[in-house]
């Protein structure tokens, strides 16, 4: 509190005040006493010169001298110094020394004054007592006016002006004990009002500083207290847009966070000013450190910065496909303008990866052509013994037969197509809603196993069971799992030579139905074995398709296990035989 300059300032301007006008008051008040003094000294010198004229009349008028003896006796013993002068200035009597050793007086300047105007004063040393004396000189007059004399009467000045100087020092005193209390008191009162000036400024700096939660006290009805309110409405007004400010930003953050597509913002500089995190993973920008860095020094694809250059060079929009490592990026950059719309501010690079919907695109049009050539085989074996049949009338009868047999294998074998295709889109994951029950696994397993056992008869191959758990449970389609399971045992009995074993087992594993089957044959080498679950994929596809296998299996059974929240895996080794697990979540 008392570092505050304020406080000084109030007090020193007081002290400058009370110091002058103690100065100024202390030396009127000294001049005015003195004059008074003076005057009073005067006066009462006057009276008793007056009194002593009539005294000393008749000794003028005799023209003289008169001992010093016979004037103590005539003034009584007056204690001033009187003299007796005559109209020529000589010296008649005088109560402190000779006259005879006293110069003509003529010309002292209360005598001058005196015979001027019939009375003088003056103040001034005396060399015949080694005094500072004030004197007075009244002029006697005789009949018809003639001037008989002067009496001067003439006291010392030590006492006066040791009076006059005890005078100054009370003077002197009190003032100053006076502006120490006024001193004192305005101190006190200039603290009354620096206290809550001093708050009121430390209050205003800590919220300048951001500290929006701080308030002064109010409750003061004058300006301090208005002002104590209206710093408080600061506050709050400031933390409050601040808060809107922040959650709006932290929303933009989260939203740009979330998003999908990579966002980076730069400045006209190419300053970054924000990058998320999807942009992040992208281009693989682990450092943390990339705000207010520039774009060149981080993004090292130079496609993108050369992208930015030419939106910010030329103003304009620009789109382009960049390779980054395996994945392919849509670089789209376009203008930050600035918040009223005028000109740029900066650029905004969107970066969307396209890489799956690449592949799945190459994986559609791969699947429209592979659909079209597995679809155009038969129809065109079809044709071709059609109109052969038609252009040979002749044809003998077992030649007929025999093309009538191939017709009608080919035309199974495009029924087969269309009803796998038909399958492949209706357990595709998200084409259509799912019409779920609980489903008991060993019952459906035993029921593939009775299906097939005959198939599996006639390629000599063992068909066997092993449930391990009896009682397992899953939410799911019925056919859609007979499917699945079917086309497991169709393809390992398929696949596995005479006298191969082909076994599935079904068992849970943490909360998982797990289906295993598992065969003695082919195997599947070790690079084929995740392609196999493509559409129209075939290791070998004269084989498969000897097999009457159309290559869309294995693609439903992934299907039917992803549709279950499930997967499907293979582990194989070629000659010597393939497993095929299926998990799927049990119900609860
Ligand atoms: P396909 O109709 O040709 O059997 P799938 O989609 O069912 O089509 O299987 C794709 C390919 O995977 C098959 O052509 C075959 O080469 C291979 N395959 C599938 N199951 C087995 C298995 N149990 N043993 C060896 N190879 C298999």
């Amino acid at each position: 509190m008392l570092r505050s300059r304020f406080l000084w300032q109030l007090v020193g301007a007081l002290g400058a005040i009370l110091l002058v006008s103690t100065l100024v008051f202390g030396s009127l008040a000294t001049t005015q006493i003195q004059t008074d003094a003076r005057n009073t000294i005067r006066e009462s010198l006057r009276t008793q010169a007056a009194i002593l004229r009539q005294l000393l009349l008749p000794s003028l008028l005799q023209e003289v001298p008169i001992s010093r003896e016979a004037l103590e006796q005539t003034t009584g013993g007056a204690n001033n110094r009187i003299t007796l002068i005559d109209a020529k200035g000589l010296v008649l009597a005088d109560n402190r020394e000779a006259p005879e050793a006293m110069d003509n007086h003529l010309t002292r300047p209360e005598v001058v004054q005196a015979m001027a105007t019939g009375f003088g004063s003056s103040e001034r040393y005396s060399h015949t007592v080694n005094q500072n004396l004030f004197y007075v000189a009244l002029r006697v007059d005789g009949d018809e006016g003639k001037v008989l004399g002067f009496v001067r009467v003439a006291v010392p000045l030590e006492s006066v002006e040791r009076q006059l100087a005890a005078l100054r020092n009370q003077i002197l005193l009190s003032g100053t004990i006076i502006a120490a209390i006024f001193l004192v008191v305005g101190f006190l009162l200039a603290r009354q009002f620096t206290i809550p000036i001093t708050r009121m400024t430390e209050g205003a700096s800590r919220i300048s500083r951001g500290d929006y939660d701080f308030r002064l006290p109010e409750g003061r009805s004058d300006e301090i207290g208005q002002l104590a309110v209206a710093l408080n409405e600061l506050a709050r007004g400031t933390q409050e847009r601040i808060k809107a400010l922040t959650s709006s930003r932290n929303q933009l953050a989260a939203i740009l966070s979330g998003l999908t597509e990579g966002v980076i913002a730069v400045d006209l500089d190419q300053t970054i000013l924000h990058i998320n995190d999807s942009a992040r993973a992208m281009l693989h920008l682990s450092q943390r450190e990339i705000v207010n860095r520039q774009l060149g020094d981080v993004v090292r694809v130079e496609e993108i910065v050369q992208a930015v250059d030419t939106c910010l060079a030329e103003l304009i929009t620009t789109n382009s496909t960049v390779k980054v490592d395996a994945k392919t990026l849509d670089v789209s950059v376009v203008l930050l303008r600035n918040q009223d719309w005028t000109s740029a501010a900066g650029a905004i690079v969107v970066l969307q990866d396209i890489t799956e919907m690449l592949r799945l695109e190459q994986v559609r049009s791969d699947f429209v052509a592979n659909a079209s050539h597995e679809l155009k085989t038969p129809i065109s074996a079809i044709r071709g013994f059609v109109e052969t049949i038609l252009d040979d009338a002749n044809m003998p009868e077992e030649v007929l037969q025999r093309f009538i047999k191939r017709i009608r294998s080919q035309s199974a074998r495009l029924d087969q197509i269309v009803k796998d295709l038909i399958h492949l889109s209706r357990f595709d994951t998200h084409a259509r809603e799912m019409s779920v029950s609980q489903i008991d696994l060993a019952f459906l397993i035993r029921k593939v196993h009775a299906d097939k056992s005959e198939d599996a008869i006639d390629a000599g191959v063992m068909l066997e069971l092993d449930i391990i758990d009896k009682e397992v449970e899953v939410a799911g389609e019925q056919e859609a799992l007979y499917q699945m399971l079917s086309n497991l045992v169709d393809n390992a009995i398929k696949y596995t030579q005479a006298d191969g074993v082909v076994r599935v087992r079904l068992r849970t594993l943490s909360r998982m139905a797990v289906i295993e089957v598992e065969d003695t044959g082919i195997g599947i080498a070790e690079d084929e074995q995740q392609r196999i679950f493509e559409r129209f994929y075939r290791v070998d596809r004269a084989r498969s398709r000897e097999q009457g296998g159309t290559g869309l299996g294995l693609s439903i059974v992934k299907h039917i296990a992803q549709s279950h929240r499930g997967s499907v895996m293979v582990t194989s080794q070629v000659n010597k035989g393939s497993v095929f697990t299926v998990r799927l979540p049990l119900s609860s």
